[in-house]
């Protein structure tokens, strides 16, 4: 386990796309829907929720893939197609930043995990708080909080 260093930066599997944090994450997360499965090719997706003015996309142009849907946005590399952050529509104070796409991943842990209803059997995370599916609107204020309030 290391500390988070600010900033800290991160790229695709090609490296066409590098980006960049510069605030510290809101939260960290852990998604087991199959949605993300299919998407990470892994059991799961690791988020780290960063504040929309940390966040910055310092190389290449990455474009929209996954759902291509209108309220959640998910941005690929445009040659890799590695899944690197994902927004949301009408929600501009944070991005969902993949962890694994940062060069340092070491100080990463997930706090929360969601969509345990359908995670492969045999998968456990360290995540403090669970979720058959997501938390409410209203629990992310707490969670935001107790997350933020621990380092
Ligand atoms: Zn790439
Ligand atoms: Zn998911």
């Amino acid at each position: 386990m290391s500390t988070l260093e600010l900033p800290s930066e991160g790229g695709c599997r090609c490296g066409q796309v590098r980006l960049k944090i510069s605030a510290k994450p809101l939260l960290t997360m852990a998604c087991h829907c199959t949605g993300c499965q299919r998407m990470t090719a892994g059991p799961y997706s690791l988020s780290a929720a960063i504040p929309t003015q940390g966040f910055e996309v310092t190389e290449g142009e990455p474009v929209i893939g996954g759902l291509h849907g209108d309220v959640i946005h998910h941005y690929f590399c445009p040659h890799c197609m590695s899944w690197m952050f994902t927004k949301l529509d009408g929600v501009d104070w944070f991005v969902n930043v993949r962890a694994t796409m940062l060069d340092d991943t070491g100080w990463f842990t997930p706090f929360v995990e969601t969509w345990t209803s359908e995670k492969l059997p045999w998968v456990t995370t360290p995540a403090k708080h669970s979720y058959a599916a997501l938390p409410a609107m209203e629990d992310y204020e707490g969670l935001i909080g107790e997350y933020m309030g621990q380092r």
